[in-house]
């Protein structure tokens, strides 16, 4: 044997992280497709008028131990320090049996939005006991599966109360000891809504017959702990909504929003184990009382029947979402913080309530004692009723305690010019406490001065919480990792099937990428620590946003939306800004082709804007005779359009150019939805095509994983003119708009699309991009005949993903798409999209990520199925009484008596299903309308489990 040496280098991505198909397999697909070669396919897809005319380069790709070794390099450029600046961000321990088998497990965070109920029962589970937590800490009748963050939650709530509130005034009143950036949250939210926002102390300046809701907050930003029963009764009297703002931590000691008699509660469980993070991604928490329900945002997870009449969970209420009710929908949120809900119920599950109450209780007693210290060493508090947060009076020694903290460690908050704020936390010690009256210039024994509680027996908590079983299991380690992997097993996720979801961009979200986020050089620093500490996130964001910037074609990139759909309102507000400036103010019409995402329309509605509906053509394309027919006719007024490029439909719409300059010759500005720059990235910028501004998803294109529905980032890509008017934040720049409660959005997750951009390098990017539309072509071309493939180009080539017809086997063999999709769960497969952007057809999109035998498995499965559907127009198979109508079968329709006009091995073992690694779903088919008739969002009895059980 002969040993050389060669420039073979196994961690080169094209030793294949990102790109599935390998050269060999390439070469067989493009004959398969017809294309003489990738480049020739490209040519065919991609119309030349809008390719970009350099390549995308930034520099050598980086290998794997590269690419770690310079983000631990920038890691280190963090300084760690013990913060305790609160202002809504708190230390925490995450348990480690949750850090090893949720967050740094694919089966939990590659796994999708639980749309698809009977491949999601664990996820669902697990966030039905977030709902169930939060309800229970909150006092309140219903709680949703997570929001963005705090202070969008908060605008959120304020929505639901002016829609709820009788009253007829047009103003809310914010608490001034809300946090800074929740108060800017909500001013930007209802600024454009024409809802006047009076911020003030809410026992002297609330005049309750002049609202339609109030936001109170406990503990206050300074630390105050206040009973707001009063203050409720009076709004209630006055027909206006009482929102409270809670950290649910100090709820197991404190009486709650619900015993205060609160409609609605908001905060964030950023403290139930999920690190600060540079300000996120955490998850945020809203619960109401039920006859609010219906009008609350996001996702709700309820109990439903399957069809064996067994218990399942599925999503409720989903006719308030906006892809359904779009400029009338209750909110735009779509993408929220599963994976970090989920981390936080755990918290709960791992700790109990007594496990919570216990770290509560010492938590506030350290600050009783940080409290009798301070007092000893002469210093003024604001309040002597707090929890964990207590605000100090300095003087003209502020500059001065605070250079002496952090000469200890220790980050404390700046308060104006003469106070200093110090939030205490789980990770507090008593050595903490102590180099913190150092810092005050006191060497007192924490010992010495233990204090006891300070909560009044009026503000104690007196009522129960998270008494269901699940939350006093035996937590022993071996129970906790089989209690997780039991819930995970259930599920269908990315480290078991390609999930071939149009639109929604599921690729692979590689190791290398995923190692850095636990580090606690980027996990353990505060959103509002100096910026001296935080040198190596600057530098990581700015060049992100380099490489995006270069990537997009955009000169400026805000990172603060922390989803797609928090972008497309920070980008329609820039718009907004940039017309006011202009004295343009008046210009509110928005045009929105029908086939938009429903998130569109309902951002442009929160921007203050008027929706204007394009028609969509028959092939899918924007209809450009109504387009600029809408553009005449509202051309005084003409704010924006909102397109989406490539298409909705999976194209690349030709006219792109054009609708640009129609909106533009109109006073317009184009805001192009980029979620589907995956079918772009090193082909065409947007910023060319002439778009002025568009949002990226990040945990799309840019490998962040979906978490099961969030986390997401949402950056938003402008061009130079619009760069004046992004969103400010009250502690970064001290400028208005924020629509964030973390400047950076959910930062942590950033090195994720850095890491990704370094390992691929431009040309790595250009390669996935190609790679991207040739799987897309090859799953056209092999099911063409099978399945009509809706919309392709005048070249027929389809862009990144593809939509299938199965219209017509509701006609022929009365098989919906519904069935064609729970069929594909019986295969081993997540269906693709469904019924959308087009009702009754599915949506595919492999990605780049996927390999030819995936890709093979796939195909054979709707093969199959469509060989099913011909058996049954052929009156082989019965036509109610079929595999397709009673997919998914589940491991009991193995077992016990079988009547079914078509066997168990047909059944349960269809093309595409492995043998010894087959799925089985955990329930049979979802019941979805029965869920919503007897709507159940909170832990269902243990009886019920048992019965389920027998
Ligand atoms: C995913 C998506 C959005 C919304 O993004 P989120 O991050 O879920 O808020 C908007 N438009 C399109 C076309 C999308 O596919």
């Amino acid at each position: 044997m002969s040993i050389t040496l060669t420039d073979y280098d196994p961690y080169d991505f094209a030793n294949r992280r990102h790109i599935g198909p390998s050269p060999s397999e390439i070469s067989d697909m493009l004959k398969v497709v017809g294309a003489a070669s990738l480049d020739a396919l490209i040519d065919e897809t991609v119309p030349g008028s809008i390719r970009q005319k350099t390549p995308l380069a930034f520099g050598d790709p980086m290998t794997e131990r590269e690419v770690l070794d310079h983000l631990r390099a920038t890691a280190r450029k963090n300084t760690v320090m013990v913060s305790l600046i609160g202002q809504g961000y708190h230390g925490t321990i995450m348990p480690p049996v949750i850090q090893r088998t949720i967050l740094e497990n694919p089966a939990w965070y590659t796994a999708y939005t639980p749309y698809q109920p009977e491949i999601s029962q664990g996820r669902l589970e697990a966030l039905l006991n977030f709902q169930t937590m939060v309800a229970d800490l909150t006092g309140l009748d219903i709680a949703n599966a997570s929001l963005l963050d705090e202070a969008t939650a908060a605008a959120e709530a304020m929505a639901i109360a002016e829609r709820a509130s009788k009253s007829k005034s047009k103003a809310f009143f914010v608490d001034h000891h809300c946090h800074p950036q929740t108060i800017d949250v909500i001013r930007t939210r209802a600024e454009p809504l024409g809802w006047e926002v009076i911020v003030g102390d809410p026992f002297s300046d609330l005049d309750a017959a002049q609202v339609f809701g109030a936001v109170f907050q406990y503990p206050g930003t300074f630390g105050h702990v206040h009973d707001f029963t009063d203050l409720i009764a009076s709004l209630h009297a006055e027909k206006a909504i009482a929102v409270i703002a809670a950290d649910p931590l100090s709820l197991t000691l404190l009486k709650s929003p619900g015993e205060m008699g609160a409609d609605i509660a908001i905060g964030s469980m950023q403290r139930f184990g999920v690190p600060v993070g540079y300000g996120g991604p955490h998850a945020a928490y809203m619960a109401v009382k039920d006859a609010y329900k219906r009008s609350m945002p996001g996702r709700l997870v309820g109990v439903t029947v399957d069809a064996r009449g067994n218990q399942a969970y599925r999503l409720a209420l989903q006719t308030r979402e906006q892809h359904i009710r779009r400029e009338k929908a209750t909110s735009n949120i779509c993408t929220a913080q599963v994976l970090l809900a989920i981390i936080a119920s755990m918290y709960a599950v791992f700790h109990g309530p007594e496990g919570l109450q216990a770290i509560a209780g010492r938590v506030h007693v350290r600050a009783a004692t940080l409290a009798a210290g301070l007092k000893k060493l002469g210093f003024d508090l604001d309040t002597d009723r707090f929890f964990d947060t207590v605000s100090v009076a300095v003087g003209d020694r502020q500059a001065e305690i605070l250079e002496a903290a952090r000469g200890e460690g220790l980050n404390l908050r700046k308060v104006g010019d003469d106070r200093i704020g110090i939030a205490l936390d789980e990770v507090t010690r008593r050595d903490t406490v102590e180099a913190v009256w150092r810092a005050f210039g006191g060497d007192l024994s924490f010992d010495d001065l233990l204090a006891k509680p300070v909560i009044t027996d009026a503000m104690a908590r007196k009522s129960d919480y998270l008494e269901h079983p699940i939350f006093h299991m035996n937590r022993a380690e071996s129970e906790m990792t089989r209690y997780i992997r039991r819930l995970s097993d259930k599920d269908l996720a990315l480290d078991r099937t390609m999930i071939p979801l149009g639109s929604c961009t599921m690729k692979l979200n590689a190791t290398a990428e995923m190692l850095c986020i636990t580090w606690p050089e980027f996990a353990d620093i505060h959103p509002f620590a100096p910026a001296e500490q935080a040198q190596g996130y600057t530098q990581m964001i700015d060049d992100l946003s380099d490489k995006l910037c270069r990537i997009t074609g955009y000169d400026a990139i805000s990172m603060q939306p922390n989803s797609g759909a928090q972008g497309e309102f920070a980008g329609l507000m820039t718009v907004r800004a940039w017309h006011r400036a202009n004295g343009q103010g008046h210009r509110h019409v928005c045009l929105i082709p029908t086939s938009a995402h429903g998130t569109n329309p309902a951002s442009a509605q929160m921007a203050g804007m008027s929706v204007v509906a394009v028609r969509t053509r028959d092939n899918g394309d924007i209809d450009l005779d109504d387009f600029r027919a809408k553009a005449e006719l509202h051309s005084d007024n003409l704010a924006a359009c909102m397109i989406t490029y490539p298409s909705t439909h999976g194209v690349f719409e030709e006219t792109a150019t054009e609708v640009c300059n129609i909106t533009h010759a109109h006073g317009g500005q184009v805001y192009l939805d980029g979620a589907n720059l995956n079918a772009l990235v090193g082909l065409a910028r947007p910023g060319d095509i002439g778009a002025d501004v568009s949002h990226l998803n990040l945990h799309k294109t840019f490998c962040i994983p979906h978490g099961g529905g969030g986390p997401g980032m949402g950056p938003i890509g402008v061009k130079a003119h619009l760069t004046p008017h992004l969103p400010g934040h009250c502690v970064t720049d001290g400028k208005p708009g924020a629509v964030s409660a973390a400047p950076f959005g959910s930062a942590s997750i950033l090195p994720i699309s850095w890491a990704y951009c370094l390992m691929m390098g431009g040309e790595g990017l250009t390669q996935a991009t190609r790679i991207a539309i040739l799987n897309a072509n090859y799953i056209a071309a092999r099911l063409k005949g099978a399945y009509d493939v809706l919309y392709t180009s005048s070249a027929g080539r389809v862009a990144h993903e593809c939509i299938l017809d199965t219209r017509p086997l509701a006609q022929s063999a009365g098989v919906t798409v519904d069935d064609v999709a729970k069929r594909l769960i019986d295969c081993g497969f997540h269906a693709p999209t469904m019924s959308w952007p087009v009702a009754g057809t599915l949506m595919i999109e492999p990605t780049e990520s996927e390999v030819k035998a995936e890709l093979d498995r796939f195909c054979s499965a709707m093969l199959t199925i469509r060989e099913e559907a011909q058996a049954i127009e052929d009156g082989t198979l019965d036509r109610d009484n079929n595999p397709l109508k009673n997919a998914p079968h589940t491991i009991e329709d193995l077992v016990g008596p079988w009547d079914r006009p078509y066997d168990r091995e047909a059944a349960c073992f269809p093309a595409g299903a492995m043998r010894n690694a087959k799925y089985f779903a955990p329930v049979n088919r979802v019941d979805n309308v029965y869920g919503d008739r007897n709507l159940v969002c909170s832990c269902p009895p243990m009886s019920d489990y048992a019965e389920a059980a027998e």
